[in-house]
This record gives structure tokens, sequence and C-alpha cells, in this order.
């Protein structure tokens, strides 16, 4: 389900990437990033579904019918043709911080405090509470890269050094972070403009499960800083299976 429920929210987050392309007014710097975070998110998410899907099926994925051998070979032509992504991760922020610095870019706030009010719930699973939690990820991961890249610079570190070394993971996690948090608030759009109530039911646990997957996946991020408490982690894990 989870993979079925990431590939659902990452298709919300093309469209919208897709009718910012056609009209860009109010994204001018923000669109070559909704590209690129897209073209990744989407990439990665092909091998792994792609992989995920043969082994589910046996020696019958072997087969040529079963067209996994095209879905595998096309998803690693996706993460490094047209820009590898790791590489497109780097560019994505650079120009971030770029945007913020230069074109009045504002990282994301979240609507609650995360340390001081979400950390103290038992639940985390509402759509809403999870978007403030992608939203303190990424407000943390940036705070975190500014501070060390201004302290290697003091220390006379090379640009070049700093980025491709010093930095890589902390940029490679804050690029997934902007994606994801863009992927999510899309979807809280996506579900408002649904009028039939059995789709919304069924769309809105859909990107649950997409959000709760992520936050699991990175549980020791939010725990270590406070924004979510052990009974709360529990819960989600529970939550989810
Ligand atoms: C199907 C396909 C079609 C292609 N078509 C064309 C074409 O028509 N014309 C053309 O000119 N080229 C083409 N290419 C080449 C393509 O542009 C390059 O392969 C791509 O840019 C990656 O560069 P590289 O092969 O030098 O790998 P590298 O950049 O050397 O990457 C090797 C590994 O290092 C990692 N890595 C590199 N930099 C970083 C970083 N900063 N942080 C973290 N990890 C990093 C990568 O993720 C990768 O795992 C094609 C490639 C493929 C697969």
């Amino acid at each position: 389900m989870p993979l079925v429920a990431r590939s659902l929210a990452l298709n919300v987050m093309y469209n919208k990437t897709r009718a910012v392309f056609k009209n860009p007014k109010g994204y001018e710097h923000e669109l070559l990033s909704l590209c690129c975070i897209t073209k990744t998110m989407m990439g990665w998410n092909l091998m792994k579904v792609a992989t995920v899907c043969r082994e589910r099926c046996g020696g019958m994925g072997y087969l040529a019918i079963a067209k996994f051998a095209d879905y595998i070979s096309m998803a690693h032509a996706a993460v490094t043709a047209e820009g590898d992504n790791r590489v497109l991760m780097t560019k994505i922020v650079k120009d971030y911080l770029t945007n913020v610095s230069k074109n009045g870019f504002k990282v994301p706030e979240p609507t609650l405090n995360a340390q001081v009010q979400i950390g103290t719930f038992t639940d985390v699973t509402t759509l809403e509470i999870m978007v403030d939690l992608f939203r303190f990820r990424e407000k943390t991961l940036y705070h975190s890269l500014v501070n060390k890249m201004s302290t290697l610079t003091k220390e006379g570190k090379k640009t070049y050094e700093i980025l491709m070394h010093q930095c890589s993971d902390l940029i490679q996690d804050l690029a997934m972070a902007y994606g994801e948090r863009n992927t999510i608030e899309e979807c809280l759009v996506f579900l408002k403009g649904l009028k039939n109530a059995e789709n919304l039911a069924v769309m809105t646990v859909a990107f649950q499960v997409f959000a709760i997957d992520i936050l699991k996946q990175d549980l020791g991020f939010f725990m270590a800083r406070g924004a979510i408490s052990s009974v709360a982690a529990k819960h989600l894990i529970e939550r989810q299976n």
C-alpha cells in the first residue's frame, strides 16, 4: 500500500509541476526546482515500484511478457539521464539557498510549534499535523545546512569541498524534504477540490499512508528533536499496519 499511496501522491505533484510549467507566473524562480524534484522523486519511485513488484511476482516477474525488465531499465535511465538524480538534488538546494537569500523565497513555517505542541500529542496522523511536521523538517534542515556552511566557510573550506563533501547528506535530505513537503501540500489542495465524499475518504487515507510512511522512515529525526513523542511514534507505526 505505501508504494501505491506514494505513486498517487507523486502523480498529484507531477500535475502541479506540469501546471506551473505551463504557466510559471509566481513560480519564476522555483520552476526549475519543481521540475527537478518531480523528476528525481518519480524516477526513484519507479525504480522501487518496479523492483518490488518484480520480486512479488516471483519467477513470473522474469518473463518478458511481465515487462519488468523494461520498467527497471527505464527507471535506471530516469535516475541517471537528463541530470543524475543526486546531482539534481544538489542543484535544487543551491537554488533554494539563492531563492531565500535573493528572491524572497520563504522557508516554510509550521502552523503549530512542532516541539512545544506537536511533540506532546499522542496522535500525529492527521494530514494537517503531518504537513506541519514536513514543514518543520524542511525548516530544521535548512537552518542546520546554513549554520554548517557558515562555520565551514569561516574555517576556510572551499565551496566545492563544503557542498560535495562536508554537507552532502544534509543537502540530499533538504532537497527531499522540499519535494515531499510540496507534494503533501499539493495533496491537500487536491482533496479540497474533491466533491464526492467516497472519493474524498479514499484519497485522504491514501495521502495519510504516503505521509505516515515518510514519517516512519525518518522517525529518528523527529523523535530526536522532540517533535514526535514515543507514544505518538508507536501509534503511527500501528496506524500504518
Ligand atoms: C539512458 C541514458 C541516455 C543518455 N543520453 C545522453 C545523451 O543523449 N547525451 C548526453 O550527452 N548524455 C547522455 N547520457 C549521459 C548522462 O547525461 C550521464 O550519464 C549523467 O549526467 C550522469 O553522469 P555520469 O554518467 O558522469 O555519472 P556521475 O555524475 O559520475 O555519477 C556517478 C555516481 O556518482 C553519484 N554522484 C555524482 N555527483 C554527486 C553528488 N554531487 N552528490 C552525490 N552523489 C553524486 C551519482 O549519483 C552516481 O551514483 C545518457 C545516460 C543514460 C543513462
